[in-house]
Formats: structure tokens, sequence, C-alpha cells
């Protein structure tokens, strides 16, 4: 058993990482693809660089529901897609991101509660 272990570890830090980031990878891209509407790119503007995109909650409140859920990156696109995609999700870029939140505070200010 000790062995299987040892070989095991082994493989996992040759192959096994590797093909766990590509997974991370393609499940991101298919995420990011889905919600910009069928391309790689901001839904916003036309940033493609893979690095520059996230996935933005349209109607706010990503960080709790993310918290609320219990997952995070690869593990909540991967439960979207298991969901079958559901909406109020977009592709954004993080300077869309960034320009979105201030915006939204901006507005918040501006109506008295
Ligand atoms: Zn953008």
């Amino acid at each position: 058993m000790k062995d299987y272990k040892e070989a095991h570890r082994i493989w996992y830090q040759k192959v096994g990482k590797a093909r766990e980031a590509e997974a991370r990878v393609k499940i991101k891209i298919e995420t990011l693809t889905h919600y910009g509407n069928g391309k790689l790119t901001c839904s916003h503007c036309d940033e493609s660089r893979l690095a520059c995109l996230s996935l933005d909650h349209i109607n706010g409140n990503g960080c709790k529901e993310r918290d609320k859920l219990k997952r995070w990156g690869y593990r909540f696109y991967l439960m979207l897609k298991k969901q079958g995609w559901p909406e109020g999700f977009q592709t954004l870029c993080m300077n869309c991101q960034f320009v979105k939140a201030v915006t939204d505070r901006v507005k918040q200010r501006e109506i008295p509660s």
C-alpha cells in the first residue's frame, strides 16, 4: 500500500497536477465563452486576454453567493455548467468590472435609503 501511495504521489507530481491545471483552464474558457455570448471576450469591450477576463454577477452580490455555496473559481464554473448555465452572469474584463463597481457605488449614494 505504501508503494502504491508513493507511486501515486510521484505520478500526481509529474502528470496529475498538469492535467488538473489543464481541466481548470478548460472549464474557465468554456464558462467565459458561454457568458460572453459565444465569444471569449468581455461583454462590454473587446478584451480577449484570458488572464483579464472574469465572471460577473449581473445583479451584484457575487461574493456573498459564492461564500454561501462554498464554491469559488473553477468549482463555481463546474457548478454553473452542471446547472445548465443559469442566467444572471456575464463575462467582463477587470477594467469593466472595476467601472461597474464604481458606477454601482455612485448609484447607491444617489438613491436615498
Ligand atoms: Zn471590458
